[in-house]
């Protein structure tokens, strides 16, 4: 995962680090080599400037210069600097509501129906839920064959109809069927387009009106780095939604999505997919991710 981000940055601050002192010089070019490191991530060249800047500020503001450990000091600067812009402290998941109703978003192949299945796993193996799994993509046939073969892998009780053809009407069936069998946990899955469509957009944010989840998740390839932030961004200008759900970072050498989203929609990164089966879900944290971007 981001091998090709921390061994850059790893690169930009070795100069730094055998020194006992070290001159502006040392500094800037330290600093050129981190935006250099960001944007070769595929992080937005705004953001990669901003955060060069922020680093450069901290730095001066605390004596690298005449520091003990000049390197020590900026890896550690670098570290919180990443850590706030990846999210600052890790959110968790609004799992109040009986039941919970989570709503999921997202591209065609974006890991939808996947996540779903594991965030099913993972709430009922390790927070002791209920789920209920609700199949609302009325166009692909397969669509819907998939989230069941998935729900039988995790023993988790699946919700469709086939004869049905309105998203709404099945999301709202399925929040009944969970209350009436006690459920305490509705996911979600909703149909996705390859990109960005109106008739997705509306489809999506009528869901989202008529059953008004607790949680509406976003959910994105990382690998697709600034395509992954601005299909973000025009979801959230439509659902306002709560969080990000990070997939196929297993995949992901570059880290850019994973890096810039936050900024950009100003929502946490929730969870992460790191691999195909049902157990690759992990709870997001930055400062782990930091520390694991800067060894
Ligand atoms: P959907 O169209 O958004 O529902 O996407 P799917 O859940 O069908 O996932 C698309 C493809 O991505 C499938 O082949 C999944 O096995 C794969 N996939 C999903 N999440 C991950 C992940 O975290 N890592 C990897 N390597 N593959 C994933």
């Amino acid at each position: 995962m981001f091998d090709n981000l921390s061994e850059k940055l790893d690169k930009a601050l070795h100069v730094l680090k055998g020194h006992g002192q070290i001159t502006e010089i040392n500094v800037a070019e330290t600093l050129k080599e981190i935006r250099r490191a960001l944007l070769d991530a595929d992080v937005n060249f705004k953001i990669a400037k901003e955060f060069t800047n922020k680093v450069k500020e901290k730095a001066l503001g605390q004596n690298v210069l005449t520091s003990l450990q000049p390197g020590q000091l900026m890896v550690k600067i670098v570290k919180d600097e990443l850590t706030q812009l990846m999210g600052g402290d890790a959110e968790g998941i609004d799992l109040s509501g009986n039941p919970s109703v989570i709503l999921m978003s997202g591209l065609q192949g974006s890991g939808k129906t996947t996540f779903s299945g594991k965030l099913a796993n993972y709430l009922q193996s390790k927070k002791a839920k209920k789920p209920l799994l609700v199949a609302c993509d009325v166009y692909r046939p397969a669509a819907i064959d998939q989230l069941h073969v998935v729900g039988e892998q995790i023993g988790v009780e699946v919700y469709s109809d086939r004869e049905n053809n309105d998203p709404v009407k099945i999301a709202k069936a399925g929040v009944a069927h969970a209350k009436a069998n006690g459920c305490n946990v509705v996911i979600i899955d909703t149909a996705g387009r390859l990109a960005v469509d109106e008739q997705m957009m509306t489809e999506i944010a009528n869901i989202h009106k008529a059953i008004a989840p607790q949680e509406t998740l976003f959910v994105v390839d990382s690998m697709t780095g600034q395509d992954a932030v601005n299909t973000a961004k025009a979801f959230n200008d439509v659902l306002n939604f709560d969080g990000v759900i990070l997939t196929k970072l297993d995949g992901d050498t570059r880290g850019g999505a994973a890096i810039s989203i936050k900024s950009v929609v100003d929502k946490p990164i929730k969870f992460i997919g790191t691999g195909e089966k049902m157990e690759a879900i992990d709870v997001f944290y930055p400062s782990r991710m930091a520390d694991r971007i800067l060894g």
